[in-house]
């Protein structure tokens, strides 16, 4: 029985995973899942899975969940702290699905007690990358990507070497607008950016496809991975979103990892790894789509590229500093504050302002200080957002 928690538990990818164990409830052993304001779903699935605890993040849910759950033998916690203690509870296998930098902690601790840390949050590595892989080298946790091009190129290097990696390439579908003009993409609601053409996701990973702030965080994500150099990075545009990633060897071989657009395959690989199990998910007939098309990204379309490639340049806890001025971005154009291309002109004057701060960036990387740094960078980009409405 391989012992699993689901930290994101009612979202999207937690929904995916519950998916998968749910089909061999046998081969599980449900510890801990944690979720939001959905209490139902949350219960639902801690009854169903009959897991050990079952934790929301918000503390004024905890009694209703204490309602949901009368009579099941399912323990209840609530807040932030109740989570990341969840995470000390041992296990083998840990999906981090969390949406945000609110991911970061849980994750380190599940990793502190030794864990497989299946990871989807990919701002973990984009606001903390030294600090996560340095804790899974310190208590010998191994972390499997779960992002769907982070899983493909971890497949195509399965007994390759590094030093014969001369590129990687990752796709982008372009999301919801990728062929609108800049004039319609500036008046865009967040409910047509929260539209997928391929991809069924969460609400804020399905806006930062549009405005390719996605590409941006995976462009880090990829190099902090993988260990590569940012030069070898590459985008490319793929609006069918069957080709996930490509490895370019020093011999000329390009290796593609092609499949359906469903993470249950990602999830599914980190899950049985380093076996592969059958997996309930489309298989692709190649004759009948016919083509695969691919383009370079326009950079003026998707300013939020440039930016991940500063960042990268600036390291440090520049990473922190990007990821939680595009978190506020995205909260103030749902919220109606901002439009749709002026996330990334707050971000880039967050960025410029406290990357200027020597001390600030160059700081050493802790929980604490990528926390406080975190903090800062939200009270800025709520400044900025505030003098751009006045
Ligand atoms: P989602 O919005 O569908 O679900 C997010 C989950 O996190 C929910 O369970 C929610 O309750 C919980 N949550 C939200 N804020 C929280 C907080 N402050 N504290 C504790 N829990 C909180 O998101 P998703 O689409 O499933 O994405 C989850 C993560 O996986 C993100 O980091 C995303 O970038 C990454 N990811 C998602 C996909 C996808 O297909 N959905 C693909 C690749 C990577
Ligand atoms: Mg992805």
């Amino acid at each position: 029985m391989k012992r699993v928690s689901i930290f994101g538990a009612t979202g999207s990818i937690g929904q995916s995973t519950i998916d998968l164990i749910a089909r061999n409830p046998d081969s599980y052993d449900v510890v801990a899942l944690t979720g939001g304001h959905n209490i139902a779903r949350l219960a639902a699935d801690a009854r169903a899975l009959n897991a050990q605890v079952a934790v929301t993040a918000h503390e004024t849910l905890l009694e209703d969940l204490r309602t949901a759950l009368d009579g099941s033998g399912v323990a209840v916690a609530a807040g932030q702290a109740a989570i990341v203690e969840a995470a000390s509870r041992p296990v083998d296998w840990v999906m981090s699905a969390i949406v945000g930098s609110a991911g970061l902690a849980p994750g380190l601790r599940a990793m502190e007690q030794g864990a497989t840390l299946a990871l989807a949050n990919k701002e973990s590595l984009v606001t903390a990358g030294s600090l996560v892989l340095q804790t899974a080298q310190t208590h010998g946790a191994r972390i499997l990507p779960v992002d769907s091009e982070h899983s493909a190129i971890f497949q195509a290097l399965v007994g390759e070497d590094m030093a014969a990696v001369e590129r990687i390439i990752i796709t982008a579908s372009g999301g919801a607008f990728r062929d609108w003009p800049l004039d319609k993409m500036r008046a865009a609601t967040p409910e047509q950016a929260a539209t997928h053409p391929n991809w069924d996701m969460g609400q804020r990973i399905t806006i930062d496809s549009a405005s390719m702030f996605n590409k941006s965080l995976e462009i880090i994500e990829t190099k902090e991975f993988f260990g590569c150099d940012p030069a070898q990075i590459e985008v490319l545009v793929h609006p069918e979103s069957m080709v996930h990633a490509l490895v370019g060897f020093n011999d000329g071989a390009l290796m593609a990892h092609v499949g359906a657009p469903d993470m249950r395959h990602a999830i599914g690989y980190a899950l049985h790894w380093p076996d592969r199990r059958d997996l309930p998910v489309a298989r692709l007939d190649l004759a009948q789509i016919g083509q695969l098309t691919f383009q370079n990204p326009n950079p003026e379309r998707y300013p939020a590229l440039r930016l991940a490639r500063e960042v990268m340049e600036t390291g440090g806890l520049s990473g922190a500093i990007f990821n939680a001025a595009k978190e506020k971005a995205l909260d103030g154009f749902i919220e109606g504050r901002i439009g749709f291309l002026q996330m990334a002109d707050v971000v880039e004057q967050v960025l410029d302002d406290l990357c200027a701060d020597n001390g600030l960036i160059n700081a050493e990387m802790t929980l604490d200080t990528v926390t406080q740094t975190d903090h800062l960078a939200r009270i800025r980009a709520d400044e900025v957002m505030c003098a751009k409405q006045t």
